[in-house]
């Protein structure tokens, strides 16, 4: 007790000289006004970048990225399908929590109006905010534009711009613009007037074979002695998905050059993370909506004036931390209601508790998609994981459940799941707490964007299932 009266002392000068380091005690400004950029990578798997370990230097700009800042070996998706996973990065909540769980049903395909996002916190803290992105699919018609004060997707607008030419069989275009244009406008939208900005850019290309890169890009990743068509159906796309990685690294590379010699290097965060991977052939399946490795493994590097450089962090992450870590940088309040939390601690290196990693896959209820009549055995699919395991429940049909060791299995292909394994166990206890389950469709509800041509949409960009055609032009664009 004696001691008391000198802490309260030293306590009280303390908050003085806090006080004087932070300016007047009527500023209650962050501590930090650095610039914020968000890339969102659609469609990228983390192993098709080189520094996640593809051969043949695919990704030269991403892999000097991370090299001068943190990279994060294994970073988890919350959903493989767009808008769903997007929602989960920008507002750090996994999809039970924000809302947002299909693509297209009677209803819960829009961001709930009363989740806060990433957007809101800077919009109110005086950031300039603009999303500069290049899909239909994470437009304002699933809620995803809400707070910032520019958002250039085109949808709506008629304007979405292409490079193509007019030489593929669908009007995919116009749904989708490619990467080189999105930056050239995010590059515009960031040179003009004020700062700090928040720009979340999104890229899609890899996405589908709908619009590619110029010819010679693709044709470096063609196998010897193809000749001006992709693969045949049937076939993995792999060359081309390869491609249009490597074109998405190029406009990056303009992108964080741009930054750099503009002096953004000191006084800008940039993450940079994918929504989800893509399967190329395993487990029998190409695309995404399952909730596999290939779809759930994503790229995730982030840098920071006064960062770590060259740091690799190997813990499980998810992509709902990179809200909170944005934040948390900024010295800027977390928002309310996040499973995410603040990643700065692992990239400077101290330990902190593991984290468990959440993802779902609602097939069953998603209009739009074909998997639960492709696949019955995947129509509900709920992941809960840690480093080392990782259960996928199936509510309608648990044991056809799966469970796999991923350090001895990172492939999955060995499923160790039966309904009293100690893991599957564990897991299934916690997926049971956070009560993710929806085991009816979602109801209808009206439209509130009022948006015409959303099925258009969603069937031009290749989510009815169907597939195409796409010959390779000798001039490329
Ligand atoms: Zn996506």
């Amino acid at each position: 007790m004696s001691g008391r009266p000198a802490l309260q002392g030293l306590a009280a000068a303390a908050a003085l000289l806090l006080a004087l380091a932070c300016g007047p005690a009527e500023e209650p400004a962050p501590q930090r006004r650095w610039n914020v950029v968000l890339v969102t990578l659609d469609t990228t798997r983390a192993d098709a970048l080189g520094c996640y370990g593809a051969p043949g230097d695919p990704t030269p700009n991403l892999d000097a990225f991370a090299a001068g800042g943190v990279l994060f070996e294994r970073c988890a998706a919350t959903s493989s399908v767009t808008p769903v996973s997007h929602a989960s990065i920008l507002t750090g909540r996994d999809p039970y929590a924000h809302g947002l769980r299909v693509i297209h049903a009677g209803s819960s395909w829009r961001l709930a109006a009363d989740v806060p996002t990433l957007v809101d916190a800077l919009g109110a803290a005086g950031w300039r905010t603009g999303a500069i992105l290049s899909s239909f699919t994470v437009s304002e018609h699933f809620g995803l534009d809400r707070g910032f004060d520019h958002f250039d997707n085109g949808f709506g607008a008629g304007s979405f711009e292409t490079t193509d030419g007019g030489k593929s069989t669908w009007p995919t275009r116009r749904y989708q613009r490619r990467s080189d244009r999105t930056v050239d406008r995010a590059l515009e939208w960031v040179e003009a007037d004020g700062e700090p900005f928040f720009l979340w850019l999104h890229t899609w290309d890899p996405h589908d074979l709908q619009m590619l890169p110029p010819e010679d890009v693709v044709r470096r990743f063609l196998p010897e002695g193809a000749r001006g068509t992709r693969p045949q159906p049937g076939a993995p796309p792999l060359e081309i998905y390869r491609a249009e990685v490597h074109w998405v690294d190029a406009q990056l590379g303009r992108l964080l050059d741009a930054l750099d010699a503009a002096g953004h290097a000191d006084d800008t965060i940039v993450a940079i993370v994918a929504d989800h991977g893509e399967g190329l052939g395993e487990h029998g399946w190409l695309g995404h909506r399952l909730l596999y490795e290939e779809q759930m493994h994503l790229p995730l590097m982030m840098r920071w004036p006064g960062g770590p450089a060259g740091a690799r962090v190997d813990a499980l992450v998810r992509s709902v931390d990179v809200a909170p870590t944005v934040l948390d940088l900024l010295g800027l309040p977390a928002l309310p209601g996040v499973q995410g939390a603040s990643l700065r601690g692992l990239a400077e290196g101290r330990p902190e508790p593991p984290r468990l990693a959440y993802a779902d896959q609602l097939n069953a209820w998603d209009t739009n998609g074909h998997v639960a009549e492709l696949r019955p055995q995947d129509d509900l699919l709920h992941v809960l994981r840690d480093r080392r395991w990782k259960l996928i429940h199936k509510p309608t049909q648990p044991e056809r459940s799966e469970l796999y060791d991923l350090d001895a299995d990172p492939d999955e292909a060995v499923n160790l799941y039966r309904a009293d394994h100690p893991e599957a166990v564990r897991l299934l206890a916690e997926l049971e707490r956070r009560d993710p389950f929806v085991l009816e469709p979602f109801p209808e509800v009206e439209d509130p964007t009022g948006l015409d041509g959303v099925d258009d949409a969603l069937r031009e960009l290749g989510y009815t299932g169907d597939e195409d055609e796409v010959e390779l032009e000798e001039d490329g664009e």
